[in-house]
């Protein structure tokens, strides 16, 4: 361990010049091993895993904007594990294990802050269907448990909480593991790791064709030419769909717009995320003060980055009503992002019909936190051949035969049935 000296310390932090770039540039070679398309978390982290994990160095992550530009760096943050459908309940769950130590594994500072979520029952329909849930987590060793009234009161004070209409609550589900991380670190920190370990990580690079002989890929073409490999994983959240019709693979998803939204700073108010289960609309605040607001995809399916002022109305007015304190805070910033949704609400992940073109994808607007897990496990299957069991029903397989991983109804899409 190094230790440091007053005098160094201050050299540091006032001698910009002695800090170097978070990682050096790498020049496009014409072969790799393995070519990641997508430089967000999941696109990085697999070629992370790749090289620590599996000694797999050759490989590059093309990028077609800069790292982290994509839904990595434009989500919300927030990282649970309240699924109820058995793929979800053990891949998420595992996922949500690996957040607290990954800082120290990255030796880059990703902000993990386990400050708990907090989702709201508003009928005794909703307050059935979590228990359920608690239940599920429960049997799994994942961490979760129900909260009367008292409680949530106890648990936040500043919220709106009672049976009077027109938002009732009746209880809630916690999840005290869960919390949040700085998004753009993750991608941060996982591009200097797979950089360390010898990673091509090119920016300002786009793919614009797959080159396919005999149902096997031969070529990844980009705008800086043509890439030769036989294995491709295209990590490429919002734009899975296009990257497969370079293919000619169709994806079972849909893409939708997703906004989110920031409020001025305030006095520390909000503990835990917290959502509320009228389609969906959740806050929480950050270490900043800001409050982080989000909610349900835009209506209709598109790829604009951006989404209505109606959206904004509508999850402001549903949150006001539990969070009065919000009722004068004025928003600072809204963006939005582009979410691939599969039909059954649940990731597309694996081996695709074309040999050696694999797919992460179908993260909708809940794959911030399955980064990690998502990266270690494509890049386990990768070096192996055998898809990692934790994302075997994430497969392609399940919409011929049919066995969907239903999770629209209790996870974040319930707008899909
Ligand atoms: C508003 C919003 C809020 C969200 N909130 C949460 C949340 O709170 N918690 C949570 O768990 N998840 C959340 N999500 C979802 C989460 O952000 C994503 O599931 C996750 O970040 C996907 O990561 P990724 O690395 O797969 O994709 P991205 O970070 O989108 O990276 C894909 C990259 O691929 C690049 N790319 C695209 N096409 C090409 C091409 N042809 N060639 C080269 N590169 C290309 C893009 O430029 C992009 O950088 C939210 C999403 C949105 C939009």
């Amino acid at each position: 361990m190094t230790h440091y000296s007053l005098l160094q310390l201050a050299a540091e932090a006032l001698l910009p010049s002695r800090r170097g770039p978070a990682f050096e540039q790498s020049e496009l070679k014409s072969r790799y091993d393995v070519v990641i398309v997508g430089g967000g978390g999941h696109g990085l982290a697999t070629a992370y895993y790749l090289a620590a994990q599996h000694g797999i160095t050759n490989v590059a992550v093309i990028e077609r904007g800069w790292l982290g530009g994509g839904n990595t760096g434009r989500n919300t943050t927030i990282i649970r594990a309240d699924y109820l459908m058995p793929g979800n309940v053990a891949f998420f769950g595992h996922a949500l294990g690996m957040w607290p130590t990954l800082s120290r594994e990255l030796n880059f500072n990703v902000m993990f802050s386990p400050r708990g979520y907090l989702d709201l029952a508003h009928s005794e329909g909703q307050l059935d269907h979590f228990k359920r849930r608690a239940n599920v987590l429960a049997l799994n060793g994942i961490g979760a448990r129900m909260a009367d009234l008292d409680e949530l009161r106890e648990l936040e004070p500043a919220l709106s909480i009672g049976l009077e209409p027109p938002i009732p609550v009746l209880g809630g589900l916690v999840q005290d593991t869960a919390g949040t991380a700085r998004h753009d670190a993750v991608a941060w920190g996982y591009a200097r790791g797979a950089r360390k370990l010898g990673v091509d990580i090119i920016q300002g690079c786009e793919v614009l064709g797959l080159e396919i002989e005999n149902n096997h890929l031969r070529a990844v073409k980009t705008n800086r030419g043509v890439v030769r490999t036989d294995t491709a994983v295209v990590s490429v959240a919002g734009n899975s769909s296009r990257v497969a019709d370079m293919a000619g693979v169709k994806l079972p998803i849909e893409t939708y717009p997703v906004q989110a939204f920031v409020s001025e700073p305030l006095k520390p108010i909000l503990h835990r995320v917290t959502n509320l289960n009228l389609g969906y609309a959740y806050a929480g605040q950050t270490d900043k003060g800001e409050i982080v607001m989000g909610g349900n995809a835009e209506p209709m399916a598109g790829y604009a980055q951006r989404g209505s002022p109606l959206r904004i109305a509508e999850l402001t007015a549903k949150l006001v009503h539990i969070m009065p304190f919000l009722s004068r805070a004025r928003l600072m910033r809204v963006w939005g992002g582009i979410a691939d949704i599969a039909t059954d609400g649940s990731a597309v992940v694996g081996p695709s019909p074309v040999a050696g073109l694999h797919f992460n994808a179908g993260w909708g607007y809940s794959g911030f936190k399955a980064t990690p897990a998502a990266g270690w496990c494509m890049a386990h299957s990768l070096a192996s051949g055998k898809t990692h069991p934790l994302i075997e029903p994430f497969g392609f397989e399940r919409f011929s035969s049919g066995a969907f991983l239903d999770e629209g109804g209790a996870g974040p899409y319930p707008w899909l049935h």
